[in-house]
């Protein structure tokens, strides 16, 4: 692994770090809430199941109440009805008939009881109706029975009158359900007379209750515990299948005693045992006669359906709390993200401060290129203050030395390429001038649209003034203080340029003027002299041009002339007067020998025809000026 790599890989670790305490530090309140709602999952389930319950057999409570109280009113009504009375007192066939039609009635009207018989105080049946595939029938004479042999009889022969009662006989075998009768002593004259004894379809009352509570069916215990009514496939304890077999005439105190005791102690409530969790009410049976015990209903919920409720309930907050987590893992790679660019942009921001206050002179516009901000060295380099130029366009900065094209080709530039970089001078707050090294950026946005342009320039001015000088230097000749060699063929191309620019409207003339015989001059005279004679030669031919002429020191004793907007006969004229003026001044010991041309697009074929032309010159005479036209083959003297 390289440096590199080590490097880029403990970067990432440390950015995972990061996120990883963000997220944490995020997730701690979120997770503190859902531990809190795992932690009441329980507890609200089983206070949710306690009140379904608590409704539902409260319900079932005081519809069996009503029901109860109705079939013991009506019981007592019919033990009283003058039917009943006549039939007693006198048993006739026609009484006893009326009875039985009266009974068949009841029996039809009355789906809640099973059976209806009179019977003697030796608990004889005298007369008996039952219900049986929906049909009411007598039992004939010779099958009527005797009861009293029954545990159930002694309870009713301890009846005292006037009180018609419910009386329960427990089952005695497996799989039998318990049965309900209702009995009332009879009398006549004061004296007890008989028995009414009905069966109550028990059954009938019990569906009657749990379609009316549209709830699960609960147990019907009695007061002493014993199951009066059970569904075996939900029996309450939830035993195993032997136990439930059992459950038909068992007794709850003795199959759990622990659910026993917890009825016991209250009228109404909901506790929990290891096989599940319960719910129970009293039924006041007392109430409606002292002659009734009690009743208890028991309804349970097993393990697995709260377990369920509870799984669904730990899915519920275990979905929303994983969306939560993750949305806090997206919020801390979020504020990662933020941070880390907010901390880029304040780096950024040092960093432009920092160039800001730099060495160079800094002017920011807007995208309409109006000033927003300067530095300070701006401010000392050009002697406006912000508030000077706020607002403004640089171009307030012109010094007028620079053409219109200059400046367009300037912003052609930085339209095109994005910067532009090049020497402007430019005026000061004062007036003096201020040449500086400037440099143009633009700043895009997002969309490359134009946002800030940033000028940054130093200040060159002395420099461009030393420069400019040692440049004169190197163009002038150190002898005659005329412009050298070098400056002529700047010059010289430069108006060959011109030409070629506009060859219909711009002319020029040039001319090569040379000493005549000035070895001798030198020889005889000196080098001094020489010298003295060059210097001499030099200004009298610039005294003699026009100040828009250019002269230059172009050898020895040689010097060139440029004559701008000149023809050829004007330039005739001039270099005569040039030729004349220093034989005059020199009374005709120093002569010139001139040659010249006019100026064409081609340098070398003009200083050619000039050349030439002096050579001509030089070769009928010296002291005479000659002339190679473009336009003639030969040269003319
Ligand atoms: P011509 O009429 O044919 O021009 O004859 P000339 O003697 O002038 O011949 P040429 O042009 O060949 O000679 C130029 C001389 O000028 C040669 C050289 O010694 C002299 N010379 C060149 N430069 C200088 C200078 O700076 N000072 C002096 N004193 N003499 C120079
Ligand atoms: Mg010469
Ligand atoms: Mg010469």
């Amino acid at each position: 692994m390289t440096h590199k790599a080590v490097m880029f890989s403990l970067l990432k670790f440390k950015n995972f770090g990061q996120f990883m305490m963000i997220w944490a530090v995020l997730s701690i309140v979120p997770c503190l809430y859902f531990y809190k709602q795992f932690q009441e999952v329980t507890g609200s389930i089983y206070s949710m199941v306690q009140s379904e319950h608590g409704i539902k057999l409260e319900f079932s409570k005081q519809n069996l109440l009503k029901s109860t109280k109705g079939m013991l009113d009506t019981f007592h009504i019919l033990s009283d009805s003058n039917i009943l009375q006549r039939a007693i007192n006198s048993p006739n066939k026609t009484n006893i008939e009326v009875l039985e039609d009266f009974w068949r009635a009841l029996l039809y009207s009355q789906n809640s009881l099973e059976s209806i018989s009179l019977l003697n105080l030796q608990g004889l049946q005298l007369i008996n109706l039952y219900m049986d595939d929906a049909n009411v029938h007598i039992t004939p004479q010779n099958q009527l029975i005797n009861i009293n042999k029954k545990e159930i009889f002694k309870k009713i022969q301890a009846l005292p009158i006037h009180s018609s009662t419910i009386l329960i006989s427990l089952p005695q075998e497996a799989n039998k359900t318990s049965s309900v009768h209702l009995v009332a002593p009879l009398q006549s004259g004061g004296q007890k007379r008989g028995y009414l004894f009905a069966d109550i379809n028990v059954d009938q009352i019990y569906d009657n209750l749990i379609k009316q509570s549209n709830l699960s069916t609960p147990e019907v215990i009695d007061s002493h515990g014993n199951y009066l009514i059970s569904n075996i496939h939900t029996a309450v304890l939830n035993t195993n299948s032997d136990q439930n077999d059992q459950i038909g005439y068992q007794n709850l105190k003795t199959l759990s005693p622990s659910v026993w005791d917890n009825i016991k102690q209250a009228d109404s409530g909901s506790f929990k045992t290891q096989l599940g969790w319960y719910s129970f009410v009293r039924v006041p049976l007392h109430i409606l006669s002292p002659h009734l015990e009690d009743i208890y209903l028991l309804d349970s919920i097993g393990h697995g359906v709260i377990e369920q409720k509870e799984n669904e309930r730990y899915a519920s907050i275990l979905t929303q709390g994983g969306t939560i987590i993750a949305l806090m893992g997206g919020l801390a790679v979020f504020f990662l993200t933020w941070n880390r660019k907010h901390n880029h942009q304040t780096i950024e921001s040092k960093l432009a401060l920092t160039v800001m206050e730099g060495m160079s002179a800094l002017v920011i516009t807007d995208k309409y290129n109006r000033i927003i901000k300067v530095n300070s060295q701006f401010s000392r380099l050009s002697g406006y203050q912000l508030h000077d130029v706020k607002g403004q366009h640089p171009s307030m900065f012109a010094s007028g030395l620079h053409t219109k094209e200059f400046y367009k080709e300037m912003w052609n530039h930085i339209q095109q390429q994005g910067f532009w970089e090049g020497e402007v001078t430019n005026k000061r707050k004062d007036g003096k001038l201020l040449t500086e090294l400037l440099r143009i950026q633009t700043i895009v946005d997002d969309h490359g649209d134009i946002r800030y342009y940033v000028a940054s320039f130093v200040d060159i001015t002395e420099r461009k003034v030393l420069e400019n000088k040692l440049r004169e230097q190197s163009e002038r000749d150190s002898l005659t203080h005329i412009p050298n060699r070098r400056k002529f063929d700047q010059v010289f191309r430069y108006h060959c340029q011109h030409i070629k620019r506009y060859p219909d409207q711009y002319k020029a003339c040039f001319a090569i003027c040379d000493i005549d015989h000035f070895k001798v001059i030198n020889d005889t005279k000196g080098h001094a002299y020489g010298d003295h004679v060059i210097k001499s030669v030099a200004h009298t031919i610039k005294t003699a041009v026009r100040e828009t002429d250019f002269i230059a020191r172009i050898g020895g004793e040689e010097f060139a002339v440029i004559l701008p907007h000149t023809d050829l006969k004007e330039a005739q004229e001039v270099l005569d007067r040039v030729r004349v003026m220093i034989s005059n001044k020199h009374h005709h010991k120093i002569t010139i020998s001139i040659g010249f041309s006019e100026l064409t697009s081609h340098p070398e074929d003009s200083y050619q025809r000039a050349d030439m032309a002096l050579y001509e010159s030089k070769e009928c005479g010296r002291n005479r000026v000659s002339c190679f036209s473009s336009k003639h083959s030969e040269p003319q003297a």
